[in-house]
């Protein structure tokens, strides 16, 4: 079989590979590899290393953001719009409550989880 040239993820370098391996090596060499894993756990940053950034909307201020990683997790563009959509969503739903109890019990102070 013919070998397989594909570049390294981290510096670009072609490597040429045997057909049994090219699916599974991603870079050229150990330095290579260790970055790429450091960049990998970090979750962003290394402008050699892309996947093809995407663009993603955020879920409370619907601005849209870039994220190369882990984008099936993120849902909101930065940590201020995560934590103040839980807010809001908490509240809506301690109003929800308040409003269905009103004629048993006035005065609750639970806090749901949403
Ligand atoms: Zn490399
Ligand atoms: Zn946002």
């Amino acid at each position: 079989m013919a070998p397989v040239v594909k570049p390294c993820e981290i510096c670009a370098a072609p490597m040429v590979l045997p057909p049994s391996v090219a699916s599974r090596r991603r870079t050229c060499s150990r330095s290579c590899q260790a970055r790429l894993l450091s960049a990998e756990r970090r979750g962003s940053g290394n402008p050699n290393y892309r996947r093809g950034p995407a663009e993603w909307r955020c879920a409370f201020c619907g601005r849209p953001f870039a994220d190369r990683y882990y984008v099936a997790r993120r849902k909101y563009c930065c940590r201020d719009c995560q934590r103040l959509d839980r807010m809001d969503c908490r509240r809506t739903e301690a109003r929800a409550l308040r409003r269905g109890r009103t004629r048993e019990s006035a005065s609750e102070g639970g806090e749901p989880a949403c």
